[in-house]
């Protein structure tokens, strides 16, 4: 079997967001418009292309899996950032994955440190919140902090909580192609 190309990997991605981004994300935007969105705020604040592509790519679990839409409300945690991680490794490297894999624990660091930003949680976010572990024990809040990938996952964060405007137009997923196979170039020029 011939290894994919790098637009091939892409394609795979844009045909991903193209089946099944029409997913509800929740709070009235589609999963490919958060994961549009997510993306085009970390280029507006002149990100690496691998942060870029980690915010463009970091729901992709919810993607990959076939455990429904509704799997938050029948109380199971379908752990999609690791299947996000899980898939992406095979093309990615960490600097893309780990703030991928670190997304939904971000959270529960920010929840635990900042009570502001716990109380600014949507009614959605606290469910899942709680049902992704809740807060952090200090144990847990020091082995987060230690990772090099710690600010990327908190910058990765705030634009997962702030990318779900359902008023804005969605941009085309080809943007994201230049940025995508800038790191996929740079990843095999390393491996
Ligand atoms: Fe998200």
């Amino acid at each position: 079997m011939h290894p994919k190309t790098h637009d091939q990997i892409i394609d795979e991605i844009f045909t991903l967001f193209r089946q099944r981004g029409d997913m509800e994300y929740g709070e009235s935007v589609t999963e490919r418009m958060h994961a549009l969105q997510c993306g085009v705020l970390a280029q507006d604040e002149g990100q690496s292309a691998e942060l870029v592509a980690a915010s463009f790519l970091h729901d992709i679990g919810h993607l990959v899996h076939n455990m429904g839409e509704d799997i938050a409300d029948q109380g199971v945690d379908a752990k999609h950032e690791d299947l996000g991680d899980a898939w992406l490794r095979g093309y990615f490297p960490p600097e893309v994955t780990e703030p991928v894999r670190m997304h939904v624990d971000a959270k529960r660091y920010l929840c635990t440190v900042d009570p502001e930003y716990r109380a600014g949680l949507s009614p959605a976010s606290e469910q899942s919140f709680i049902l992704q572990g809740g807060e952090m024990s200090p144990e847990e809040l020091a082995a987060f902090s230690a990772s090099p990938h710690f600010d990327n996952a908190i910058t990765l964060r705030r634009y997962d909580d702030t990318g779900k405007d359902p008023n804005l137009a969605e941009v085309d997923l080809e943007r994201f192609r230049p940025v995508l196979l800038e790191v996929l170039e740079r990843h095999a020029a390393t491996t």
